[in-house]
């Protein structure tokens, strides 16, 4: 049956306002044209980020309320390290708040001057701790992976050659490790063969450097092993994702995602002497090994989370609704980074509005538009992001886990061809304020006329 079914039904309701066109507009224009500025009540579909935004289930919310808050080996820590063994086999596991914190503590281990940090493409705040660090943030993805139309399994597949050329320029010696990023998120949310991290395994064994996973949406990319690689197709999800992890000396996760909770985040680690030192920091900053600076009851939303995103119902669904919104969007004319990757479709806004140059901002005025139209909250990833250094003007729409229904999906996709179909009438925007650094979330603009 072609039918998307949503695998759960629904026990509690969270109402959504509908809006009209006018109070939108001055809803937009209170905000200065900038979407981080609009309070969430004023969003209809909010595709804001995919991070910290997913449903939790029945047994999520009774887990938070079974959940242990006794500071030293709280039952709920147990229940959470089991699960995370069982997963991936790591012997050393530290629950810290966000992805970004079980960063921070690794590279302030193993970064500084001097080092250089290969990783098919680094995330935002990935890049920002290994430079925060003092050391250098290289990305290696393959080629395909930076070409927006052209289609390939596996595009965040770490460049092999890439690799070998950049450890024989600088050395083994200052590269503390190799970091693969799973799904790739900065490169539209594609998927790395298990045949890539093999490889890129055994290069990282022959120079002595550890290889560690930036995991974030593991299962995904478990998923579209299973579905997209010769040979593992007969694997189940679990046992793909415990070679994945098997490869690596250490990972860093943001539960935020495929996790299936509202805040956390998890350092693994294979070393010993790391581990303990890894420790040290984590108490300094963020709390005992045992808690991280979460409660117990978060430990036990993550712990059931990480369980219950492997299911095979959950990420079929998963996957293919994200697809279907993006080849929706193909059928009816919008270029988008293909093929569709797991958790986001990115809309190639610079060519969708081609009357818009970068200088006035076509992500930002496609997003406006969204808005305006139809109360859908988009990001601008392309100029007013990155400045000058933007490579492409996109416009991600990410999909929160469990949270919206195929209708909503519908929604979403007629509204994105109605702004297409008027798309001559679109105008560009101008910063009228902007902060220093990370303008996007505070920017102000005005529409031109
Ligand atoms: C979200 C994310 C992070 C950071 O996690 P936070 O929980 O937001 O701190 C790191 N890497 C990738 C690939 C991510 O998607």
């Amino acid at each position: 049956m072609k039918s998307i079914i949503e695998p759960f039904r629904i026990k509690m309701v969270e109402p959504i306002r509908l809006t009209t066109e006018p109070q939108r507009e001055a809803v937009l224009r209170r905000a200065d044209f900038n979407l981080f500025r609009v309070p969430a009540d004023d969003v209809m579909i909010d595709l804001l980020t995919d991070s910290g935004t997913s449903a939790m289930s029945s047994e999520q919310w009774a887990g938070m309320l079974r959940g242990d808050e006794s500071y030293a080996g709280a039952r709920s820590w147990h229940r959470f390290e089991s699960v995370m063994r069982e997963l991936t086999g790591m012997p050393h596991i530290l629950p810290t708040h966000q992805g970004r914190a079980s960063e921070r503590i690794l590279f302030e281990l193993v970064g500084g001057p001097g080092k250089v940090v290969p990783n098919n493409t680094h995330f935002d705040t990935t890049r920002a701790n290994v430079e925060h660090s003092g050391a250098e943030a290289v990305d290696l993805v393959i080629d395909e992976g930076l070409r927006p139309r052209e289609r390939h399994p596996f595009k965040g597949n770490l460049d092999p050659a890439k690799l070998e050329r950049l450890i024989a320029g600088v050395g083994a010696s200052r590269i503390p490790l190799v970091m693969v990023t799973i799904t790739n998120n900065s490169g539209g949310g594609q998927p790395v063969s298990l045949a890539n991290l093999r490889e890129v395994k055994a290069i990282c064994t022959r120079h002595g450097i550890p290889l560690f996973l930036d995991a974030c949406r593991f299962a995904e990319n478990a998923f579209f092993i299973q579905r997209r690689e010769p040979g593992q197709g007969e694997r189940s999800i679990r046992q793909i994702v415990r070679e994945m992890f098997e490869l690596a000396d250490g990972a860093t996760i943001s539960a935020k995602k495929d996790g299936l909770a509202n805040i956390g985040g998890v350092l693994l680690l294979r070393d010993d002497a790391l581990a303990r030192r890894a420790d040290d920091l984590c108490i300094l900053t963020e709390g005992f090994v045992t808690y991280g600076g979460l409660a117990g009851r978060d430990l036990e939303a993550m712990a059931q989370g990480f369980t219950e995103v492997l299911e095979d119902d959950y990420l079929r669904y998963r996957i293919r609704s994200v697809e279907y919104l993006g080849e929706r969007l193909l059928e009816g004319g919008v270029p988008i980074v293909e093929p569709p990757g797991g958790h986001a479709i990115y809309i190639d806004a610079g060519a969708l509005l081609p009357q818009i140059p970068s200088e006035q901002f076509p992500g930002q005025a496609l997003v406006c538009a969204l808005y305006r139209h139809a109360g859908i909250r988009a990001c601008e990833i392309g100029s007013v992001m990155f400045g000058a250094h933007a490579k492409m003007e996109l416009v991600r729409l990410a999909i929160p886990r469990r949270v919206y229904t195929q209708s909503h999906i519908d929604y979403v996709i007629e509204a994105v061809l109605e702004v297409a179909e008027r798309r001559s009438r679109l105008r560009g925007l101008r910063i009228v304020e902007a902060p220093p650094s990370l303008r996007h979330f505070s920017a102000r603009f005005v529409e031109l006329t």
